[in-house]
């Protein structure tokens, strides 16, 4: 393979912040913002960067790059090593660089906490708790504090999960999350910083940290300026894509690690900012140019080279009438006749037939099913597409779902391996404990408490003494953990003998053990992928397998499978075709977030982030009878909606209307807006006592 300068494909804007600091621009150290719309290639630029200053001789072993999914994480690595390869002229795996440091925000402050973690009041051997878990933990202690039976009305579990992780990440005081999102919520100030208080105890005494306190503590970590100097200093790039959807907490990480913003870059379009639910604020790329002790060079990006002409000209439509935005003037050069196309459909149903015969047609006009997605607003959107694509054989992986964790054997064994790493999370033994026939509730807490008290756990452990009923099932157990608490126990023999151990339990407590067998035979397949327990079980809890058309995990390497994606999960990628599911008003926008503008905006943002996935095609479907979860009213039920409000009538003329089989024409929006229900996450210790 013949060696070419990568940066030639770049157009000039491009070249300017890949080379910024290089070559004609050395000893510019400003940080750097590219900041573009949809498919002008601000990922691609920024793994360009990355290439070029490893050309320049930058380690790649001190880039932190931080990518919004491990996903993400990937395809960036392995784009830089195209890119480098290509201008050393090297074929096949020759001599791919190796980027320690790529991952979330989150992945990767599991690995500085863990490191770091003797110095700032940590233990090595966390356990992460995922939002599941977080959940459950805080309903436990809300009931262990009395809230559940003396306070009618008193908040769920989620909610507030939901509240504490808004402050975390906001660093907005609890009376003013609770004011402008939670207005409902206002009256329990009092009893929901005593509930907060205890949750933090209870994470403290358990050893275990939820998704928020990782960037909590690292944040914490970088507020104190020798630490946040001894580990800024061990990288001399930060490289953020995304930077739309980062909120407070990660912009003061970056600040702290890199306060003259040196080696800094970010890449991001505030037009597709769609987390700021989760407390993500659009406020981090307008602040960023001045925020450090160098002001900040910016870069911004014209030309689209993803969609072609009809469907960027619908998109922009869209965006257009948002509020609040940099005005950005995408051009493209691909030409289309075929426009974005509205199709109405009578219901669910007739949906999910559209969109398989579509996909199938597709596939026969040569585009493989990888090349095409189906994108919904919430994951159970594609309930009814996922039964018909079963009835059809048509394989598909399913992003932004969580099943395959969730169900409850998957959970038992996951169980066993985490209080093997960390014998005082109490949710974990609680769980294993109960396996055992003859142990109960009260059992299982007399052996946490004898843990919890004891100098070490494992003794305690050994030496319990279970209710006589119990004692013939519970020898397995003491001995399985004598065997996984051996250091010369090499991963991942932990997870065969925690599966021998769970066997016969999963034949006793479930009809359909075979089945459920082949799920744990796929979890010990992903298990022998990591290097350590300690890993796979961050790796697992950060960033969970799909969901695939047999359940039993991810599918073949070379297999052909459509892509089913919430469109948050669709972020960043792009598909020859796109089929965009229900878009119609009460879905996007949602009912539960039509409350303010600034909720309105969002959904507005989402569906255009839906739309400029798309290359070629573009199909945004308008089922006419929708079926919609109405708590308020007391169950569920069909509505007549309406097409989504945020494609008006004057917009139709950059759409294509189908009407399928032969409906009447579309009506505009008439659903009226619903009161406001949000769901967010969970921060550091002090501020609840
Ligand atoms: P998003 O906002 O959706 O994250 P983006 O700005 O990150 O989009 P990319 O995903 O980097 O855009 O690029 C979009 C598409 O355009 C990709 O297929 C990429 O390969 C292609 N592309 C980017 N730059 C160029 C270029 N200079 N020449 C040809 N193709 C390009
Ligand atoms: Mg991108």
């Amino acid at each position: 393979m013949q060696s070419r300068d990568p940066l030639e494909s770049l157009n000039q804007q491009q070249r300017e912040a890949a080379t910024h600091g290089t070559g004609e621009s050395a000893g510019d150290t400003r940080p750097l913002l590219v900041i573009a719309g949809a498919g002008s290639g601000k990922t691609n630029t920024l793994a360009h960067r990355v290439a070029n200053l490893i050309r320049h001789g930058a380690d790649p072993q001190r880039m932190m790059l931080l990518t919004f999914s491990r996903r993400a994480a990937q395809e960036m690595e392995r784009r830089v090593g195209g890119v480098l390869q290509q201008a050393l002229g090297l074929q096949g795996t020759q001599s791919l660089p190796n980027l320690p440091w790529s991952g979330t925000f989150h992945s990767i402050g599991a690995r500085l906490l863990r490191e770091y973690a003797p110095r700032i009041g940590l233990e090595e051997n966390f356990t992460i708790h995922d939002r599941g878990d977080s959940e459950d933990l805080m309903g436990l202690v809300r009931h262990e504090i009395g809230f559940s039976e003396t306070k009618k009305r008193f908040p769920l579990k989620g909610t507030c999960l939901g509240i504490y992780s808004r402050v975390l990440n906001t660093r907005d005081p609890l009376s003013l999350v609770l004011q402008n999102t939670y207005p409902w919520c206002t009256q329990w100030e009092d009893e929901l910083k005593k509930l907060f208080g205890a949750y933090v105890e209870a994470k403290q005494q358990q050893n275990v940290l939820d998704y928020d306190d990782l960037l909590a503590f690292w944040a914490d970590m970088m507020a104190e300026p020798a630490l946040a100097e001894e580990v800024g200093a061990r990288f001399d790039h930060l490289l953020v894509d995304e930077y739309q959807d980062t909120n407070k907490l990660q912009a003061e990480i970056i600040l702290g690690m890199k306060p003259t913003g040196q080696g800094v870059t970010v890449v991001g379009d505030d037009a597709q900012s769609i987390y700021s639910f989760r407390g993500a604020t659009v406020r981090n790329i307008l602040d960023f140019p001045r925020q450090f002790t160098q002001e900040a060079r910016i870069v911004t990006l014209e030309r689209n080279y993803r969609s072609t002409q009809p469907i960027l000209e619908a998109s922009n439509a869209v965006i257009a009438q948002a509020r609040e935005r940099h005005a950005k003037d995408l051009y493209t050069d691909k030409v289309s006749s075929q426009k974005a196309q509205l199709v109405l459909v009578p219901d669910e149903a007739q949906q999910a037939r559209w969109v398989a015969d579509q996909v199938l047609r597709q596939r026969e006009a040569g585009a493989v099913l990888k090349s095409q997605s189906v994108l919904f607003r919430a994951s159970h959107h594609s309930a009814a597409l996922e039964l018909e694509l079963a009835r059809r054989n048509i394989p598909f992986v399913k992003f932004g779902g969580l099943k395959f964790l969730e169900a409850s054997h998957i959970k038992d064994l996951l169980a066993v391996l985490r209080f093997a790493q960390n014998p005082r999370s109490r949710m974990a033994g609680f769980r294993v404990a109960q396996l055992v026939p003859g142990v109960g509730a009260a059992t299982a807490t007399r052996l946490l408490d004898a843990m919890g008290e004891a100098s070490d756990p494992h003794v305690a452990l050994q030496g319990f003494e279970p209710p006589a009923q119990a004692k013939e099932d519970w020898a397995p157990l003491a001995s399985l953990f004598a065997k996984l608490n051996d250091a010369e126990l090499a991963w991942p023999a932990d997870m065969e003998l925690a599966k021998a151990w769970y066997q016969p339990h999963l034949e006793r407590l479930h009809e359909d053990a075979q089945v459920r067998k082949l799920d744990l035979d796929q979890l010990a397949r992903l298990a022998a992928g990591y290097g350590s327990r300690e890993r796979f079980l961050t790796e697992l809890t950060l960033d969970p397998p799909e969901v695939t058309s047999d359940q039993s995990g991810p599918p073949l390497r070379d297999e052909d499978y459509l892509i089913l994606s919430t469109i948050h999960s669709a972020k960043g990628q792009e598909w020859k075709a796109v089929h965009v599911l229900n878009c119609v008003d009460g879905c996007i926008p949602s009912d539960m977030a039509t409350g303010t503008t600034e909720e309105l905006e969002e959904e507005r943002r989402l569906l255009y982030v839906a739309m400029t996935r798309a290359k070629e095609q573009l199909h945004l479907l308008v089922p006419q009878r929708f079926y919609i979860s109405q708590q308020a009213s007391g169950g569920d039920k069909h509505v007549y909606a309406g097409r989504t409000r945020f494609i008006s009538e004057a917009m139709l003329a950059a759409f294509e209307q189908v009407c399928w089989p032969d409906a009447p024409s579309l009506s505009a929006a008439s659903a009226q807006p619903q009161a406001p229900v949000l769901q967010v996450r969970s921060r550091a210790r002090s501020m609840w006592k």
